[in-house]
């Protein structure tokens, strides 16, 4: 390799082209490269066809020493020297070069990874390679959507977490669209997602699934949503259902917002400000007790005493740390002793939030319990959530349910990105930042 265009080949690293020309701007490189096959048969009859003339054909590949590549192809146009053959004139085909793509397979590929794996908005993708959205989004779509729909990229799951998470906020035209996230929470991959959170959306997912793979299914976890319980029958009736511990500290914790807000409008007359005691306090009313330091109990105490005059507040603040309790012991004989105490206690007590309260966690005894004797949480799922959100803020609002639920589950589905280089480093040493 010691011509110019020799090495500009290797650099180039695609078989069965010649490089010509290399040529730069300040914005891009231009490669022109032609094919060098000499031989070709007729695609219709199978003679042997003679070379015609060549055509530019311009895409973009991946990029060089941080510059956009423009690939000029001069692609070779073949004829059937059969008079009668039907084939005439074609272009010739390359697999690198798919038929009418603005991309190379490669080049593809790799936007792909970066919207996907990456979850990097598609536009900044666009600007890198030179290209607009919709070249981006369709290779997403093209290279993307396989590996989404491989059978192996979920295997058994015996931990089923279902979970919802908004899709689009509410505006004039519609109320806020929801959409269920399904996680194996054992292995922490994202499942799929369905529009919707009803119990009908989460029945007709589970009818879409293999008898076998749901007859695996052991636990569901769920958030305290009646709408999950009752779409989990028929298909997944065999499964213990669980209430996510983190969804029922939750519920106790609206409770608590919920008295305090009342007492607020109530004894003030207007909503919290900055001065009020009880929203000064609002924050050290939801940490865990375990959790506060003197100084922040002495603050929320303060703060109690002025601002709720018949412990209104208070109240829910021991329920809500009664509720926190259960999940303190292991042994599940305790945690329902410690439960039904709570849920007692909530039923006599004065304030009409904390008996609905009560009532909740009474609907739900079973699958809160279940958290205790099958040791699943939805721990993961709500680390996926966060990774959703992440998917979220890339997309800059989406618009179709169908690309948001192939970008979530390109960045957090468990997918095997194949044929990713994985390079040795250069010159490790230890870093004086770490
Ligand atoms: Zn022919």
């Amino acid at each position: 390799m010691s011509d110019g265009n020799g090495l500009a080949e290797a650099m180039l690293g695609l078989d069965g082209f010649r490089v010509l020309e290399v040529a730069e701007t300040p914005d891009e490189l231009t490669i022109t490269v032609e094919t060098t096959t000499t031989i070709e048969g007729c695609r219709r009859c199978g003679t042997r066809a003679e070379a015609h003339d060549r055509r530019p054909v311009e895409v973009r590949d991946l990029a060089c020493f941080g510059r956009p590549v423009r690939l000029r192809v001069l692609k070779r146009r073949w004829r059937c020297v059969e008079s009668d053959c039907e084939a005439k004139t074609w272009t010739e085909a390359h697999p690198a070069l798919p038929p009418r793509a603005v991309m190379t397979h490669r080049a593809g590929f790799e936007a792909a990874r970066q919207v996907g794996e990456l979850a990097r908005p598609v536009s900044r993708v666009a600007d890198e390679f030179g290209v607009c959205w919709d070249t981006i989004m369709t290779a997403v779509i093209t290279h993307g959507a396989p590996l989404v729909d491989d059978p192996d990229r979920v295997g058994e799951v015996t931990q089923l977490g279902i979970d919802e998470t908004s899709f689009l906020k509410a505006n004039r035209a519609h109320p806020t669209v929801y959409a269920t996230g399904l996680v194996d929470t054992r292995a922490g991959i994202l499942i799929d997602m369905v529009e919707g959170n009803t119990a009908a959306d989460l029945r007709k997912w589970c009818k879409r699934q293999p008898k076998s793979w749901l007859e695996a299914v052991a636990v569901v976890s769920i958030d305290l949503t009646d709408s999950y319980r009752s779409g989990l029958s028929p298909h997944l009736d065999h499964a213990a259902r669980v209430a996510d511990p983190f969804h029922v500290v939750r519920v106790a914790n609206r409770c608590l917002d919920q008295v305090r807000r009342r007492v607020q409008n109530e004894t003030k007359g207007h909503r919290g400000r900055k001065n009020d005691p009880l929203y000064r306090i609002r924050k050290l009313l939801l940490k865990g007790s375990e959790r506060l330091d003197d100084a922040g109990r002495d603050r929320m105490l303060l703060g109690l005493r002025v601002g709720d005059p018949y412990d209104e507040v208070a109240g829910a603040w021991l329920a809500k740390e009664s509720v926190r309790d259960v999940y303190l012991v292991d042994d599940p004989a305790d945690a329902a002793t410690l439960l039904d105490k709570t849920i007692t206690g909530c039923g006599e007590d004065d304030v009409a939030e904390i008996r609905a309260l009560g009532r909740t966690l009474g609907r739900w005894r079973t699958e809160i319990l279940n958290h205790h004797t099958t040791g699943a949480s939805n721990g993961p799922t709500e680390g996926l959530n966060l990774v959703i959100k992440k998917v979220k803020r890339a997309g800059h609002g989406f618009r179709r349910f169908d690309h948001y639920r192939l970008r979530c589950l390109l960045h957090a589905g468990g997918i095997t990105w194949p044929n990713r280089p994985s390079p040795p480093r250069i010159r490790t040493h230890q870093s004086p930042l770490r």
